[in-house]
């Protein structure tokens, strides 16, 4: 087989799936050109996987934190080697910015190297008993065999922050990436196969999301699932956990507001909305997606924003000018197409934008410009829907008030952000919007690994990842009453 077809890996072994296909991956920034090919798996492949991680779970979880720890340690150091080809390979796969792309393995690096870390922490409590002679406490233990569902948006960074947690409190993993990140994930999977955990504790199977994703929902002997992607996907493999008895975690969409109020410094707001809104091509659940101005400052903002658009350069991920890349795939450029089509026929007047890309070197690719709505009114579809593309839509309000009111007229409630010096403005956001992350004078993309990451409503289903937060979905708790 060519270096360019990758293998499952199951039970410590690079294997071909039996049905003998494959599913090919194509570049979003030149759409000839193949950037690789992994297994169109079917669910005999997926089951061995499972069968081989819950043989190798019990050897694991006795293990002590720290030994389970170096593993981590080893796979980091061996992404932080193939840094280089790993990012290179996700800008070619999904279109982001090689920086960004760079950027995404970094932080799957940090995340690997604070989870090692966390092998050496407390994993209990101790609680005075009424007995004095008794010793009671409680202790964190693994939940077993985990399955990791993972979207194509960020193919390093998502498989490492739910595959570390779940390794490092002793568990043994099936990972399950997006199809259209699945080489990305394969590179970041022969690190792992190569830091030399024991055979069976860290799987890979690639294949359509409805066998292989939803095989582990079904799986019996997977006894968590973690889930990152879209709304109706998520709800539906938490409705089959959830009936076989099994734990689940799903992150799911966003439709994120930012606030500009009108004592906002106008620059710092203006650069913000880009970049959360536009970069990675509007590709991140967390990005901003409907800008919502107080009226005495609108026009001005408006302006400044148009401008300031206009100076993005958009072209392919590779091309150390590139701002913003191509959109992912043809779905999710026929997705975006579809709604600016949608946001014309609603009423939405366009600022900016509205166009594909085809000329000179963008004819190859998925491009779509930074496309900026005006006068969008919350029952607008664009108003409501995830775009998940480079589409902003300006909204008018009077008050920060009202402001804050419509930012939480939506299902969703991942990420919300306001631009205000105003510290009552600040503390009634903080307590009244709608949202797991929310930021201050800040984009609304942008997460820390050591911080609890998660949305409300739609966004979620409210348990939390990342940082210590992670704990809570990967152990489970033994309390031990101890009498001499
Ligand atoms: P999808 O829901 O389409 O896919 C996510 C994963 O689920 C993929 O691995 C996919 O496989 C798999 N899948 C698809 N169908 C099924 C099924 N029937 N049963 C089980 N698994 C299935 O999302 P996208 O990959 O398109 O990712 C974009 C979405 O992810 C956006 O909505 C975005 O907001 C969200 N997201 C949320 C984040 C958060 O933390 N809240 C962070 C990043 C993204 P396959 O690729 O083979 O179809």
């Amino acid at each position: 087989m060519s270096r360019n077809v990758f293998l499952n890996y199951i039970g410590g072994e690079w294997k071909a799936s039996a049905t003998g296909e494959v599913l090919e991956s194509y570049n979003p920034a030149n759409k000839t050109e193949v950037v690789g090919s992994v297994q169109k798996s079917a669910r005999g492949d997926l089951d061995e996987a499972v069968s081989h991680a819950k043989s190798a779970q019990k050897a694991w979880r006795k293990l002590a934190g720290a030994e389970r720890g170096n593993y981590l340690y080893q796979a980091a150091a061996l992404l932080e080697e193939n840094l280089e080809e790993i990012a290179t390979t996700m800008t070619k796969e999904m279109g982001k910015s090689l920086p960004e792309a760079k950027g995404e393995t970094t932080r799957g690096i940090q995340i690997l190297k604070y989870y090692a870390g966390e092998g050496m922490r407390s994993d209990g409590d101790v609680i005075p008993s009424t007995d004095a002679s008794a010793l009671m406490f409680s202790k964190r233990v693994p939940i077993g065999v985990v399955g990791v569902i993972t979207p194509w948006n960020f193919p390093v960074a998502i498989p490492i922050w739910k595959m570390a947690p779940a390794l490092i409190y002793g568990n043994t993993v099936v990972l399950k990436p997006a199809t259209e990140g699945a080489v990305t994930a394969a590179k970041v999977m022969e690190c792992f196969e190569k830091a030399g955990f024991p055979a069976g504790v860290v799987n890979f199977v690639s294949g359509s999301g409805s066998v292989i994703g939803q095989g582990l929902a079904e799986n019996s002997d997977v006894n968590a699932v973690t889930f990152t992607g879209s709304n109706n996907v998520g709800k539906n493999i938490g409705k089959i956990v959830a009936a076989r008895g099994g734990k689940y975690q799903l992150e799911m969409g966003g439709k994120n507001p930012i606030i500009i109020a009108e004592d906002a410094d106008i620059e710092a707001a203006v650069d913000a909305t880009l970049s959360g809104g536009l970069k990675s091509t509007g590709q991140k659940c967390t990005c901003s997606s409907r800008v919502i101005v107080q009226s005495s400052i609108y026009d001005q903002f408006k302006q400044r924003l148009i401008e300031k658009a206009q100076e993005i350069t958009v072209g392919d991920g590779m091309d150390a000018a590139t701002w913003m890349g191509p959109c992912a795939s043809e779905g999710q450029y026929n997705t975006v197409k579809h709604y600016i089509a949608k946001g014309k026929e609603e009423g939405a007047s366009l600022a900016l934008g509205g166009n594909v890309l085809t000329e000179g070197n963008l004819k190859d690719g998925y491009y779509i410009e930074p496309t900026i709505f005006d006068d969008v009114t919350t029952d607008m579809t664009i108003a409501q829907e995830e775009i998940f593309g480079p589409v902003l839509a300006l909204m008018k309000v009077d008050t920060v008030e009202e402001a804050i009111e419509l930012a939480n007229d939506v299902d969703f409630g991942l990420s919300a952000s306001i631009f205000t010096k105003n510290i009552d403005h600040i503390l009634s956001f903080i307590d009244d919007i709608e949202a797991g992350l929310v930021r201050i004078n800040s984009e609304t993309a942008g997460v820390e690994l050591q911080a609890p990451f998660g949305g409300m409503k739609a966004s979620s289903s409210y348990s939390r990842e990342q940082g210590q937060a992670a704990k809570e979905f990967f152990t489970t708790m033994k309390t031990v009453f101890l009498k001499g």
